[in-house]
């Protein structure tokens, strides 16, 4: 296992991985609250973590992934009832247009995808933990939580915390002890589903929910890698670190990953007033999987990416470019008998590709090397009859580096037409009948084949 380091929004840098438990990989990212169609900013997270699994796999961990789905808001609701549709309905309705999205990506599969409304009962026994403990208070019919409590309440999101004096009140709300104390069961009176517990009939806040979900999915009090977009980093985050320091006394992960937004372009924000939300389901009716997560490849994670068609268009050409090259060395392969089976990549080529993608999933590198490698394989194939080894080393070295970023490739095999055609090819060529291999060479170029 090699060294892996990986930015951690607490300590502010990069820093070595170290496991909570040697050779397990723990990670829980925040899923979508199923209201409306996910737009194309919620999937960066989402392929950035599929991309770090793949990383800690191929290093030879045993990786557990978790998501969630908020599936009781407010703002399924409203859209219930604006919808004249309960609000299971509504939140069944778009778990599964995100799936259909998440389809296209080619992720690997998490470990589960638990829904808030499968663990009200074990909110509602963390929620009296954090109350018997004097973590949280009622405050009227609501249960607040008590962020004074947490010493260091604010430092992983480096969020700087004003002492709540009389006259310098960030938000007013008699009820709360501190602008920043969070509502974690708010008794309501609306048309929303409720639920009895022992603090009123009502409704967890949304911090609660993951720390719950962690802390019971894992069978451990925390994982290694909390993460979710920059947008969550405060207050969500921060609030679910503060639940968990006050229920057991630890911080809820070892390291917390927040990635970039996705803007429009120019760096303009994204946003419904501006009419330039681009939504996951639009995208990937235009483009394919692999498209986006090149797309995404195109910038540091942590950096803001810019969406235009240029930049689709550019990610789909080269998707298209790998996969063919890939394919053309499997047609190759058959034609010549090469058996591709077991085949041995380029041990080194891989290694530095890892190593790249080590250091903070530094993508941009390890295309350059996957790049490189698509060069390596275009010469091979400008001989004819290459030999089977660096057939066979070629095709393994691109499989494993695509494998890495999860760009997905269909397996080809010639048809008694492709291979008749290659054979006439190969014939025309060595008998110098130039304008017949010349014409063969085109229709077998626009084929894929050669
Ligand atoms: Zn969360």
């Amino acid at each position: 296992m090699g060294n892996i380091r990986i930015f951690d929004t607490k300590a502010g840098q990069v820093v070595d991985f170290k496991p909570l438990r040697p050779g397990r990989f723990t990670m829980y990212y925040c899923g979508p609250t199923v209201y409306n169609y996910v737009h194309l900013g919620n999937l960066r997270p989402v392929i950035v973590f599929d991309i770090l699994t793949r990383l800690f796999k191929a290093e030879g961990y045993q990786t557990k992934v978790v998501s969630n789905y908020t599936d009781i808001d407010d703002k399924i609701i409203n859209e219930a009832l604006e919808e004249k549709k309960t609000e299971r309905e509504i939140s069944s309705f778009y778990i599964d247009a995100y799936q259909d999205s998440l389809a296209k990506l080619n992720l690997l599969p998490l470990f589960y995808r638990p829904k808030a409304s499968e663990v009200i009962e074990k909110m509602e026994g963390f929620i009296g933990v954090l109350l018997d403990k004097g973590y949280a208070y009622k405050a009227g019919d609501d249960v607040y939580f008590r962020t004074s409590r947490i010493a260091d309440y604010g430092s992983m999101s480096h969020t700087i915390i004003e002492n709540n004096q009389a006259g310098k009140r960030i938000e007013v709300n008699d009820l709360k002890e501190s602008p920043y104390d969070f509502a974690l069961w708010k008794k309501t009176a609306d048309q929303g589903i409720k639920f009895d517990s022992p603090f009123g009939r009502g409704r967890p806040g949304w911090h609660t929910e993951c720390v719950v979900m962690i802390k019971s999915v894992f069978g451990q009090p925390m994982v290694d890698v909390h993460g979710g977009g920059f947008d969550l980093k405060f207050p969500h985050h921060e609030n679910e670190r503060a639940q968990s320091i006050g229920y057991d006394g630890t911080p809820l992960a070892s390291y917390w990953m927040h990635v970039g937004f996705l803007t429009a372009a120019g760096g303009v924000k994204m946003s419904k007033s501006l009419g330039n939300v681009v939504l996951a389901k639009d995208c990937l009716s235009r483009y394919s999987g692999n498209a986006l997560r090149l797309f995404f490849c195109q910038s540091h994670y942590r950096a803001p990416i810019a969406y235009s068609d240029e930049a689709m268009e550019k990610a789909e050409a080269d998707g298209r470019r790998y996969v063919s090259t890939l394919q053309k060395l499997e047609y190759r392969a058959e034609w010549l008998n090469t058996d591709l089976n077991g085949a041995k990549p380029d041990a080194e080529v891989l290694s530095k590709a890892l190593g790249f993608l080590a250091d903070d999933l530094n993508v941009a590198n390890a295309l350059t090397v996957l790049e490189r490698q698509v060069r390596v394989a275009l010469t091979i194939l400008r001989q004819l009859r290459p030999r089977p080894e660096d057939l066979r080393t070629s095709y393994a070295t691109l499989a494993g580096l695509y494998d890495f970023l999860g760009i997905k490739f269909d397996h080809v095999a010639l048809s008694v037409d492709g291979r008749e055609e290659m054979e006439e090819f190969e014939k025309a060529h060595s008998e110098h009948r130039f304008d017949a291999s010349d014409e063969l060479r085109a229709d077998l170029i626009k084929k894929g084949i050669l």
